[in-house]
């Protein structure tokens, strides 16, 4: 990349920096909301209220993602 002057130049590796430190930043868990986040069932710990429950989610989030590839 070619900047036609030093500010330009900085400003472009500061957004950089940003981005990089953005890119690598820990990803925070997924909040807890006191809901299944499958069924919306009221739970007390975890995101979802029983194992059955995570795993459709989980099969329902992969067909979103291969969906969103294909
Ligand atoms: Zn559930």
């Amino acid at each position: 990349m070619n900047f036609p002057d030093a500010a330009d130049e900085a400003a472009a590796r500061e957004q950089q920096m940003i981005e990089v430190a953005l890119a690598n930043r820990p990803r925070p868990a997924v909040e807890f909301t006191g809901k299944c986040h499958y069924c919306e069932e009221t739970i007390s710990k975890g995101h979802y209220c029983d194992a059955g429950c995570r795993e459709d989610h989980e099969r329902l989030l992969w067909a979103q993602k291969q969906r969103s590839v294909a």
